[in-house]
């Protein structure tokens, strides 16, 4: 079973949307909490949040999608903590409006390098911080599901997680040896700047599931896509 609360957890993008409220609860329930934002010069939140809890919150820079920053912190993160129990990647990116036959290569490419390739690699970068028996949790979609004959709209999002939930299967067994889970999670249709007006629920409640299916993953649900109540969603 993962560690019980109060663990070190690192979340990116998290300056605002699901991130921002990751660190909340995580801070509420005592965890050491790493930050990871692009600009944490212009993360009000996050920095306040940080002079409320002295020395149990950091906030660093990272890019996930850029591999130079992606380097730049993981040398930076063994200054704040000495492992990592808990890494929930978060960034991720939603080009809207896209129309077949315009279909830009910048947003299939943005898409690709933040919301699959940065988790993958950001992951195996943190691999010697990751502790054995850590949990890693992937924040997917339901978009990216092959199944359920989905319409043609966001095609460069849903490539994208529909890679991201792959990768988390090649990590999951990467990782396996060291008893390190490795999961996707569906957050349902959330109240964020990505999620819109018309989503189903808010961020301070998908997060509260989110953290619930957390805390129950261990190596035995490894490698699996998950919904916010920890049922298995279909690929
Ligand atoms: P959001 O409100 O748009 O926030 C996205 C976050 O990701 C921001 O902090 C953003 O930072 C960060 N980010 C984007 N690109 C980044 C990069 N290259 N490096 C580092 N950070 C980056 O979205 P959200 O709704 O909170 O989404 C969080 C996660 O949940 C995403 O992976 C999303 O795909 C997933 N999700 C959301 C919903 C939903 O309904 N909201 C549903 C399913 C899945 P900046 O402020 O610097 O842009």
């Amino acid at each position: 079973m993962p560690k019980p609360p109060p663990r070190r957890s690192l979340v990116t993008g998290a300056n605002r949307g699901l991130g921002l409220e990751f660190v909340h609860q995580l801070l509420a329930r005592g965890d050491h909490v790493i930050a990871a934002c692009r600009h944490p010069g212009r993360a009000s939140a996050l920095n306040q949040l940080a002079g409320q809890h002295p020395g149990r919150l950091h906030v660093l820079p990272l890019d996930v999608a850029d591999e130079k920053s992606r380097t730049a912190f993981a040398h930076e993160l063994p200054l704040v903590t000495e492992g990592i129990d808990l890494l929930i990647n978060n960034a991720g990116v939603l080009h809207s409006g896209e129309r077949w036959g315009s279909v830009s290569a910048a947003n299939l490419e943005d898409s690709l390098r933040t919301n699959a390739m940065g988790p993958f690699l950001l992951t195996q970068a943190l691999t010697a911080q990751l502790v054995d028996g850590a949990t890693v949790a992937n924040v997917s979609s339901m978009m990216s599901s092959l199944s359920g004959d989905p319409d043609f709209n966001a095609p460069s999002y849903r490539i994208s997680k529909t890679a991201l939930n792959m990768a988390t299967l090649m990590l999951a067994r990467a990782l396996a040896p060291r008893g390190i889970a490795v999961v996707a999670l569906c957050p349902g249709w959330v109240l964020t700047d990505m999620g819109g007006s018309g989503a189903e629920i808010s961020a301070t409640d998908s997060v509260s599931a989110l953290l619930q299916v957390v805390d129950a993953v261990g190596p035995d649900r490894s490698g699996q896509f998950l919904d916010r109540f920890g049922a298995t969603m279909p690929w």
